[in-house]
């Protein structure tokens, strides 16, 4: 089952389960769609792998299937980042 990460690795802003912004990597790292085809080219920066577009879990499933909540944020500078 996918995490359901609730954030962008790079810049940090909310990738809600029903957002369609959302881009994971086969290991579900996650990012944003500018993150992703823009700061990083469509080849994710902690694996090498390619993005595809996180499904989107059902209202309803979520209550039994919750989305994680803990945020993880890469060191590394974000182009993207808002200060
Ligand atoms: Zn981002
Ligand atoms: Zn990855």
């Amino acid at each position: 089952m996918l995490e359901l990460r609730p954030n962008c690795e790079c810049c940090d802003r909310d990738l809600p389960p029903g957002s369609t912004e959302a881009r994971i990597c086969t290991f579900e790292c996650t990012f944003c769609a500018s993150c992703a085809t823009e700061v990083y080219k469509g080849a994710c920066p902690n694996c090498g792998g390619n993005f595809v577009p996180r499904p989107i879990r059902p209202a309803e499933k979520l209550v039994k299937y919750p989305a994680r909540t803990e945020r993880h944020v890469r060191a590394a500078p974000c182009a993207h980042r808002m200060v």
